[in-house]
């Protein structure tokens, strides 16, 4: 986004409200609501670069990917999607896998060749999962 667009974008909801009273900014960042963001500008590039640099002031605002809201899940870092399974009939424990490259958590086979899971129940599926792939509460 340029910055004359961020300008266009912001005079067209200033003063847009029932109120008409100046609008507070808030942020969204992954999974965090930011209601009052403390913002610099670090550099205008006023050379060869033609960019603003903001800096986003914090240490608590979750960068790069964030469990999915649906199931609690992190996505693997093949990008795909990871989903809770349990192990056939016979073996009744949980394991989780990514539905892009089948890694695994929790899996194993048992000399019949039956999936195996080896968590006792979901939640532990999910933390051990989601450790794995670098979330950090
Ligand atoms: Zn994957």
């Amino acid at each position: 986004m340029t910055t004359t667009k961020l300008i266009e974008l912001l005079r067209q909801y200033e003063f847009g409200g029932a109120t008409r009273r100046p609008r507070e900014i808030s942020f969204t960042v992954g999974n965090k609501f930011i209601s009052v963001p403390d913002i610099s500008v670090d550099g205008t590039g006023d050379g060869l670069f033609t960019e603003i640099c903001l800096s986003l002031h914090g240490d608590d605002y979750p960068i790069g990917p964030v469990p999915d809201p649906d199931t609690g899940l992190m996505p693997c870092g093949c990008g795909g999607k990871a989903t809770i399974k349990r192990g056939d009939a016979a073996y009744s424990g949980y394991f989780a896998m990514c539905s892009g490259c089948e890694c695994a958590v929790g899996f194993d086979r048992k000399e019949d060749n039956r999936a195996f899971g080896e968590f006792p129940d979901e939640e532990q599926t999910k933390t051990t999962w989601n450790t794995a792939m670098g979330y950090k509460p």
